[in-house]
């Protein structure tokens, strides 16, 4: 087991990490920029090491400066949390050839699930149901409008180096395909340097559904079942609940252990995620996230199970103790997402939090680095914490949401917890009858957006 783990990160996941490693008895180093001098993580870790100015790129992105960090405090591995350097097969690389251990998967696996043309390609090839499109990149040689008629409009052009909804544009009919193709081209190139596009079947009203697997890098592979994150504004997730009111027992054994045979194939090793688009009882693959996800602890209040201390316990090596058959399902959970952000134009908050008081009680956790006369820095995402609600059903977990969210309080800054409050009361969803297209359309009727 390792003995000093250095978390690359910030916020309520440095905190979550932290966590892990604490019961772990693993000696914790933090690492922050200037504007994050006074954040928790930073007061709760063992050691703490500033490693650089406020922008992203010459702190939480800054190698060099990790490497020093690592150097300094003797950490014998890093975990990188979520976003900044956890997707960086270089970053991975780097670390392991300064026998530091990066806990998450091979460079080799980030890398081929970060291209969204050979991810697919690899997903179709392991037995994941893929959406129809383009067999790989659509370059401007190609004939666009042909490979377009045979998908079928509408088509959906994307980028290959995408990430967060970028470089995405849809095509209706082939009066829209060249200017899609152009805007969505400059929009990648701009984005990520790279502007490899491929095209594809563009769904209408599909959900948001991922399979959470678990992997030792030794053959062993299990599913944790899925999560429903249909609830997104501008392709970012706002809510998230764990099983989908979409699915049922024999769906989700069905493929979940299609997923599982697959990273059982590939010797996945760590924690991913296996996005899909779910429309009239089929699974398209969309993408793979070769890290710990945002939403994770739906999946850990249903399961039992700490996806962090697997992640740590599988990158020293150790082998999967649990097995398939180990894992059930229990009760309903639910996680909001709070945002510093205007509730009904989502313009950033950032600021002094004046007053705050999490929720509590049974089935409850807040995952949040923030404390009263905390201020939020500008220069990161707006996340001020994660409510996380349990209930035996998903009845139960939605009214001790609602109670929940009437008793979070967080005065000085703006909060997207209006939003919630009346989301909670929204009869679609209480049935759970939502799609990815849900949240946006509500917000433009409501005259909200
Ligand atoms: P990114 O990596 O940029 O987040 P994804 O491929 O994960 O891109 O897609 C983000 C979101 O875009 C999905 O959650 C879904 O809302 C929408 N989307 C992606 N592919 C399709 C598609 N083929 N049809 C309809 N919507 C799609």
């Amino acid at each position: 087991m390792f003995s000093k783990i250095l978390i690359a990160n910030r916020g309520e996941i440095a905190l979550r990490v932290l966590r892990a490693c604490k019961e772990l008895g693993i000696q914790t180093v933090a690492v922050h920029s200037t504007a994050d001098a006074d954040a928790m993580h930073v007061r709760l870790a063992d050691e703490s090491v500033c490693i650089g100015p406020p922008a992203a790129r010459d702190s939480y992105l800054n190698i060099p400066q990790l490497l020093a960090a690592c150097e300094i405090t003797g950490a014998d591995a890093v975990h990188p949390g979520y976003g900044f350097l956890s997707e960086n097969a270089r970053f991975a690389e780097i670390l392991e050839a300064h026998k530091i251990a990066f806990i998450g998967p091979t460079a080799e696996h980030i890398r081929i699930m970060g291209d969204k043309i050979e991810a697919k390609l690899t997903a179709k090839s392991l037995g994941i149901p893929v959406v129809p499109g383009s067999d790989g990149a659509v370059t401007p040689s190609d004939d666009a409008h042909a490979i377009a008629a045979e998908i079928g409009y509408p088509v959906l052009v994307k980028a290959a180096a995408g990430g967060g909804g970028r470089g995405m544009k849809v095509a209706l009919s082939a009066a829209d395909l060249d200017t899609a193709l152009s805007t969505a081209r400059s929009e990648a190139k701009a984005a990520f340097g790279d502007d490899a596009l491929y095209m594809e079947k563009y769904l209408g009203k599909p959900r948001h559904i991922e399979i959470q697997v678990l992997g030792d890098g030794r053959g062993n592979a299990i599913h944790l079942g899925e999560r429903d994150c249909s609830l997104q504004r501008r392709h970012q997730k706002v809510w998230e609940e764990a099983p989908s009111p979409a699915l049922n027992a024999e769906s989700r054994k069905k493929i979940g252990e299609v997923v599982a045979a697959a990273m059982r194939k590939l010797k996945y090793r760590g924690v991913g995620t296996i996005e899909f688009l779910y429309e009239n009882g089929e699974f398209y693959f969309i993408e793979m996230n070769t890290r710990l996800q945002v939403e994770h602890p739906v999946t850990e209040m249903i399961t039992g199970i700490d996806l962090v201390n697997e992640q740590i316990r599988i990158a020293s090596g150790a082998e999967l103790q649990i097995r398939q058959e180990d894992v059930t399902f229990e009760g309903h959970a639910i996680e909001c997402r709070i945002n510093a952000e205007n509730p009904r134009t989502f313009a950033p908050s950032p600021g002094r939090i004046s007053y705050y008081h999490p929720p509590g009680g049974l089935g409850v956790r807040v995952d949040s680095g923030v404390y009263q006369g905390y201020k939020i820095p500008p220069h990161y995402d707006s996340l001020i914490g994660k409510l996380i609600v349990h209930g035996r059903n998903r009845v139960e977990c939605m009214m001790r949401l609602r109670r929940c969210l009437d008793e979070f309080v967080v005065d000085g800054i703006d909060s997207t917890i209006p939003l919630f409050r009346d989301l909670v009361d929204n009869q679609d969803i209480a049935n759970g009858m939502y799609d990815i297209h849900w949240l946006e359309k509500y917000l433009s009727e409501d005259g909200t957006n």
